[in-house]
């Protein structure tokens, strides 16, 4: 018995997925879109897993979608509910044990999976204040949740939790002391998930001791981070108070001199509002290139499009420096891990990324960097640190970390 359900839910999303823990694998997902609009939109993948020494089946997946208004979060759950009476897997011969919460925010209050009482709820509403879009969406998906699965724990598994372990000298910022307490401002990260599961699969791929190794993890998706991780524990990451901070990313700016601010909001006249859409939304790949999407990025650079050849060379410059400043905190590294979008997808940023590490032996072998496939190594054999791609897992490490506290 070790089918999870997990949920991540949106300001005006569902993402489900029903795991199976135990043979690693994806039963279902789905996707609901534009809750509480006039026209939302359904979307359902029902997989068919072999079970062990079964042949694999003919049809992998079958996937389903349509049209239709959903008008909050509880009708969302109803609507899952009868994607899985529809199309599958029937819930009744594969029933969740548990459901695994992605919860954006979990301030210095949360480090690990926490079971869901009342309590919890209470706790991650007030944490709303620092994740104001995030937390309330995320507490709208745990209400209708239980509502639908009252029978069953749930459990709240913390973006932030994976980066509790940073020293105070990496999470604190160098402001009025007194101030950045009343209003617990410092560093939280995020993608911690993610960074978690990407780091303790590239021990076991490499076959080293999760807690012998000095490790980098790039997540590179639309929104980026990357994790300096020492002996298993996170040490350092790139976003901060929020997820803005850091890398370049699909449309947000990253690190940006904070007085860019100050200066847009005296003689450009943008409120807060602005200066938040602007560095969120417009900024980035976006802003500099025309597109958030790497791959319309890389096509602009091949086509000589000047945009987009700056939008990459920015991107790329940020990653260096990154990988060299983490490189100093940790002392070394004996692994760097690319993962999500563009990192699992773009060979040409992950060879870019290290071209200028040679003085220190890294050395990405170009044609195990142009391969596909799942986590592989892409240093050459004589490399002096293991340079892997780890497709990322949120759902299966979500569900994982649900069941070890039901
Ligand atoms: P994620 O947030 O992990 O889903 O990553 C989404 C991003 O990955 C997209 O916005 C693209 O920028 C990037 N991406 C996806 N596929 C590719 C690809 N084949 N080549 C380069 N970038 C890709």
């Amino acid at each position: 018995m070790s089918v999870v359900l997990v949920i991540n839910s949106g300001s005006s999303s569902l993402k489900y997925s029903l795991v199976d823990v135990e043979r690693e694998a994806e039963l279902a997902s789905g996707l609901i879109e534009r809750i509480g609009q006039p026209s939302g939109v359904v979307g359902h993948t029902a997989r068919v897993v072999a079970g062990p020494g079964e042949a694999a089946p003919a049809m992998l997946a079958a996937r389903h979608s349509e049209e239709r208004a959903i008008r909050d979060h509880g009708a969302a759950f109803d609507v899952m509910l009868q994607q899985f009476a529809a199309h599958g897997p029937d819930l009744a011969e594969h029933p969740p044990v548990a459901v695994g919460h992605r919860v954006v925010h979990g301030g210095a209050r949360f480090f690990e999976p926490t079971p869901i009482t009342p309590l919890v709820e209470i706790n991650i509403d007030e944490l709303s204040v620092l994740a104001p879009l995030h937390n309330p969406a995320n507490l709208a998906g745990i209400r209708a949740a239980k509502a639908a699965f009252a029978d069953v724990p749930h459990v709240a598994v913390f973006d932030t939790a994976f980066h509790q372990t940073l020293p105070a000298a990496a999470h604190t910022y160098a402001i009025d002391a007194g101030l950045a307490r009343d209003h617990r401002i410092r560093r939280y990260g995020f993608h911690g998930t993610s960074h978690k599961y990407v780091s303790e699969a590239a021990a076991r791929f490499v076959g080293r001791p999760l807690e012998s190794l000095r490790q980098i993890v790039f997540h590179l998706g639309n929104g980026a981070s990357v994790t300096a991780i020492d002996g298993g524990r996170s040490v350092e990451t790139s976003m901060g108070f929020t997820p803005l901070e850091g890398l370049v990313m699909g449309t947000r700016s990253g690190d940006i001199d904070p007085a860019v601010q100050l200066h847009l909001a005296r003689r450009a006249g943008l409120d807060t509002d602005g200066l938040d859409s602007l560095l969120n939304k417009r900024s980035g790949l976006l802003g500099l290139g025309g597109s958030n999407d790497m791959r319309d990025i890389l096509a602009g650079r091949d086509a000589g499009d000047e945009a987009a050849t700056l939008a990459y060379d920015v991107y790329v410059h940020r990653l260096r420096a990154y990988a060299g400043a983490y490189i100093a905190q940790l002392g070394g590294v004996d692994v760097i891990s690319f993962t999500a979008g563009v990192g699992e997808n773009a060979a040409a940023v992950r060879a870019d990324a290290l071209a200028t590490l040679g003085f220190m032996g890294v050395r990405v072998d170009a044609a195990r960097n142009a391969e596909r496939g799942g986590t592989r190594r892409i240093s050459a054999d004589d490399s002096s640190v293991d340079v892997l791609v780890v497709p990322t897992d949120e759902e299966l490490e979500i569900a994982r970390q649900t069941l070890s506290v039901v």
